[in-house]
């Protein structure tokens, strides 16, 4: 490695190194898709809510951790 980059990731949508942020959940939102699945939502919601997703600064694309 030439030099050590930090708090870059690489997004396959850009195909490059890229910085990331994380975008707050929108609960709102949650609420009310839970509420229009009957509930169905919820898991979603919570598991939105404790993995924190990371997002391309560029485009905007969430980032997988693979
Ligand atoms: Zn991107």
């Amino acid at each position: 490695m030439m030099t050590k980059k930090q708090d870059t990731y690489y997004c396959s949508t850009c195909k490059k190194q890229v910085n990331f942020h994380y975008e707050p959940v929108n609960h709102m939102k949650m609420a009310l898709l839970s509420l229009l699945t009957l509930g169905l939502w919820v898991p979603v919601w919570m598991g939105l809510t404790f993995v924190k997703v990371k997002y391309c600064d560029e485009c905007d694309y969430p980032l997988s951790d693979d």
